[in-house]
């Protein structure tokens, strides 16, 4: 159990979802995030927990945090396709001078550190499911590569700063995960789905909707983090549900839950979307005695019950 973490990246979609489990185990939070991408209504509630600050900073400026901290989770970064190509050089700052202060204020306080990767640095596999030890097949001057190149990077920086920096890291791997607080115009296939099933507009399928991904529920993404965070495994480790669906099916899934039929509108295929993705959650399961425990249909209608109160009327 840790008694100060500092979570950069904390007023996401995914960070506030963790800053909220770590202030439950009485856990004091501090949440640095530039609100890039992120939004002060995802911790709103938070704000009236005296174990909880939010700090308004870009994590590339350095951080300092005062008194004593023992965890550093570090998630700042645009995560959706559409934000880290409408962010394309802040991201890949964000990845290297962003992981270089997260990991000096972990230096700095003999603090665990732990690192959002992503799937992303498989690119388009050519193996799969995907395993920790397979290398990735990424476009580095694709639209994508900013994204996908300062993850690497930042992994690559991670390993560097636990061998030469005495650095007490972990690096987890997540793949698509998503759950209520998403933005509804992020562009990622799980938000907007619902929101055009919620307001009858087309379905945009991208790519005829062969293409695979596994989605994993918010819950149990946090939940591997937080076993990550408690054990000394440097990792790199996947995070995801291994269950694997086209898009197509996904479109299917949520128009079934959500009682409706709107039509589908075909669009092209994002330049290097990757054809299948699906995580070996074996590391996982064996270092940290971690599985995802909620199925598709149970969280899809945990999320759509979410974006159907928050959803403004159209
Ligand atoms: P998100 O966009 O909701 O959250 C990212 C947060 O980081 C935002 O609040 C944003 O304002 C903040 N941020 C970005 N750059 C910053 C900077 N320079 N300084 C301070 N704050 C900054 O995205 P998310 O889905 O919650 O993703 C969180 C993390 O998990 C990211 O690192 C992402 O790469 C990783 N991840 C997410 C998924 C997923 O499916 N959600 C999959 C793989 C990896
Ligand atoms: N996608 C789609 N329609 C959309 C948004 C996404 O068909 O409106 C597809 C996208 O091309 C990709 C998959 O859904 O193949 C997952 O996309 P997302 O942006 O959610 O995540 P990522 O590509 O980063 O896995």
């Amino acid at each position: 159990m840790h008694s100060h973490a500092v979570v950069t990246g904390g007023a996401g979609f995914l960070g506030s979802h963790l800053c909220e489990r770590l202030l439950a185990r009485g856990t004091r939070v501090t949440c640095v995030d530039n609100l890039c991408t992120g939004s002060a209504d995802n911790i709103a509630h938070l704000a009236g927990d005296p174990g909880f600050e939010f700090v308004r900073a870009d994590v590339t400026g350095g951080l300092e945090v005062a008194g004593p901290v023992d965890l550093v989770m570090h998630l700042a970064s645009p995560a959706s396709p559409r934000d880290y190509e409408r962010l394309p050089v802040e991201t890949l700052h964000t990845g290297a001078a962003g992981t270089h202060a997260a990991l000096d204020l972990a230096v700095a306080h003999h603090a665990r550190f732990v690192l959002t990767s992503t799937s992303e640095v498989y690119g388009d596999p050519r193996e799969h499911p995907q395993r920790e030890t397979y290398w990735g097949h990424v476009n580095p001057v694709g639209p994508r590569s900013v994204y996908d190149e300062a993850k690497r990077y930042a992994e690559a920086l991670t390993t560097a700063y636990r061998g030469a920096r005495g650095a007490n890291t972990g690096i987890a791997r997540l793949f698509n995960t998503y759950g209520p607080r998403m933005r509804a115009d992020d562009g990622r296939a799980i938000p907007t789905f619902i929101r055009q099933a919620l307001s009858g507009e087309p379905v945009t399928v991208a790519g005829g909707g062969t293409q695979t991904r596994s989605l994993c529920y918010v819950d149990d993404t946090v939940d591997g983090l937080l076993a990550l965070a408690d054990a000394e495994f440097a990792g790199p480790v996947n995070l995801g549900n291994p269950h694997e669906l086209q898009i197509r099916q996904l479109v299917e899934e949520i128009q079934r839950l959500a009682g409706t039929a709107v039509p589908v509108r075909n669009v092209p295929a994002p330049v290097d979307d990757p054809r299948r993705r699906c995580p070996d959650i074996a590391v996982a399961q064996r270092e940290l005695g971690w599985r995802p425990r909620v199925g598709l249909h149970d969280g899809l209608r945990r999320t759509l019950e979410w974006f159907a109160a928050h959803l403004s009327p159209v």
